[in-house]
């Protein structure tokens, strides 16, 4: 047996350790406060240099470029200085980032933010709030709840809905796609695949999604065991929403096949072009055909608080699942999404009661513990960030922005439109914009696709102004994504004398023959 006065002595000689051991003095609480405090003025003072310097959303760093600096850091060898700390970070990240805050930002949905939302996440993260259980999070849970319920009334999906933050767009998709296998499932077999793993005859379950819908319904089919097969592509109308009467067709077949028609995903805003499915059409379809029926609003989710454009969500309400991303049309920090559902009694489809942490008499007891409705357990308090943005900027001035950016982009439309030698293929929808530089049209479409797959690769590289790109019937586009309510048409001007710019460039040189990338040397961006 060991002495208790041994044990004592042991002790002391620990605490005496501890004086030296920099974990006391690295602690968040009260005692390290001033320390803290130092620290977080050091941060702001770096970004506020930072914010200075940065002319351009990127350097133009090239991967490799940027790699080698990474094989001289060795993390066994800590700096133990906060300062030199930054000065590393700065090289290593802040100089070569991409600044999605500048006007000239124009690539993916990828939003600059509310500083009021920062202020919320330092807050969070401080208190380090583990939203899963009531007994990790009080009051948190009830925020996240609040921000929940508050998005619910603007959807109108009814009083039996409830919703959950998630990671992000990917996760409620597959979320959706998960309810709805199983409701499905349980309604043509009796079958509880929570319990029973997969019935035999799974293969028969469809999913119908547009062509152009998000791909994280391809990938939650996959991880969901029925595969990329049970998805079937619907045809788009001119303006790349879903064709209904291609849908009818398409479910038709389905049901004669003897197949079951799982669900409908409809899009609210897709990724890149915009469009809104016609949402009460295919609200009337599913029902039809008992199919579930998702709407990924993930993009035009923001549409719920503008003052003028809400009509366009017209139809969500039938919805039976809705995805919203606030870290894109509410100018949130990522990861700021939410899961919606019409009948709360399906989210039972993700509860497990563990007995150390939501046992069962405790949600009889009506403890309302978050992971009940979620797939993950350790949760992140991401509600706190929006809340705090309604309660200081407000969601009317939230939703404003994002119809300023709509405006933006009808009227960049009009400006690409008047551009001879610029194709545009539709009308804006929300805010982005695809089309493509052609020249005087006498290039062949080959040639073109590599001619704006250079005009994007100069753009990054010079860092000037970053857009986005995509496919469109096997050819290739340019994309701009407008989510940045301090971009102005002078700006949008500017990015697009650069493109032809960089077009006329392409078709001048040899380039256009030889198809060999052209490789200008970055300028060395001077830092403060
Ligand atoms: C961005 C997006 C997603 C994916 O959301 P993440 O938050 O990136 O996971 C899904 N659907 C649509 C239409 C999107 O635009």
């Amino acid at each position: 047996m060991v002495q208790l006065n041994v044990l004592l002595a042991d002790a002391q000689q620990q605490a005496s350790n501890h004086e030296a051991n920099s974990m006391l003095n690295s602690m968040f609480n009260k005692e390290n406060l001033d320390k803290f405090k130092i620290g977080v003025d050091q941060v702001v003072q770096l970004l506020a240099q930072t914010l200075d310097v940065q002319q351009k959303p990127f350097s133009g760093i090239f991967p490799h470029e940027l790699a080698k600096q990474f094989s001289d850091i060795d993390l066994n060898q800590p700096l133990f200085d906060i300062q030199e700390a930054l000065t590393e970070v700065t090289q290593l990240y802040l100089k070569d980032a991409v600044y999605f805050n500048n006007p000239r930002y124009l690539a993916h949905l990828n939003c600059p933010i509310v500083y009021q939302s920062i202020l919320a996440e330092l807050m969070a993260t401080a208190i380090n709030t583990a939203v899963e259980t009531w007994d990790q999070s009080g009051g948190a849970t009830f925020i996240e709840q609040s921000i929940v319920d508050w998005t619910l009334s603007k959807l109108a999906l009814g009083k039996q809905a409830d919703g959950v933050f998630t990671s992000g767009g990917t996760q409620s998709n597959l979320m959706a796609m998960l309810l709805a296998r199983d409701f499905q499932c349980q309604q043509h077999t009796g079958h509880i695949n929570k319990q029973q793993g997969l019935p035999q005859d799974f293969k028969r379950l469809k999913i119908f999604t547009s062509q152009v819908s998000h791909f994280s319904i391809q990938k939650a089919a996959a991880i969901l065991g029925l595969g990329y097969d049970s998805v079937v592509s619907v045809p788009c109308d001119e303006y790349f929403r879903m064709d209904v009467n291609a849908l009818n067709q398409a479910i038709k077949q389905c049901q004669q096949q003897g197949d079951i028609v799982m669900a409908i995903v409809a899009t609210a805003g897709t990724t890149d072009f915009g469009s809104i499915d016609p949402l009460a059409q295919i609200a009337a379809i599913a029902k039809q055909s008992g199919a579930w029926f998702h709407v990924d609003a993930a993009y035009g989710g923001g549409l719920l608080i503008t003052p003028n454009n809400k009509h366009k969500l017209a139809g969500i309400a039938c919805a039976d699942s809705v995805t919203i991303d606030y870290h894109k049309s509410f100018f949130q920090p990522v990861s700021c999404s939410a899961f919606f559902v019409k009948d709360k009694q399906h989210l039972s489809v993700v509860t497990y009661h563990a007995e150390y942490l939501n046992p069962l008499s405790q949600q009889q007891a009506g403890t309302p513990d978050l992971c009940n409705k979620s797939i993950q357990t350790t949760r992140r308090f991401d509600a706190l960030k929006l809340w705090f943005s309604l309660r200081t900027v407000g969601a009317k001035n939230l939703g404003l922005a994002f119809e300023q950016v709509m405006h933006l982009a009808r009227q960049a439309y009009l400006l690409l439109a008047s551009e001879a030698h610029i194709e545009i293929i539709h009308q804006p929808q929300l805010s982005t914009l695809v089309f493509r530089f052609i020249g005087d049209g006498s290039t062949c479409n080959q040639d073109l696709d590599e001619l704006n797959k250079f005009i994007r690769k100069q753009l990054s590289r010079q860092g000037d102004a970053l857009i986005a790109a995509t496919k469109v019937a096997d050819k290739q586009y340019l994309k701009f994504t407008l989510l940045n309510c301090t971009t102005t048409i002078s700006d949008i001007q500017h990015v697009v004398r650069l493109i032809k710019q960089y077009g006329y460039q392409y078709l001048a040189s040899d380039l256009a023959n030889q198809q060999t990338p052209l490789n200008t040397p970055v300028k060395e961006v001077s830092y403060g």
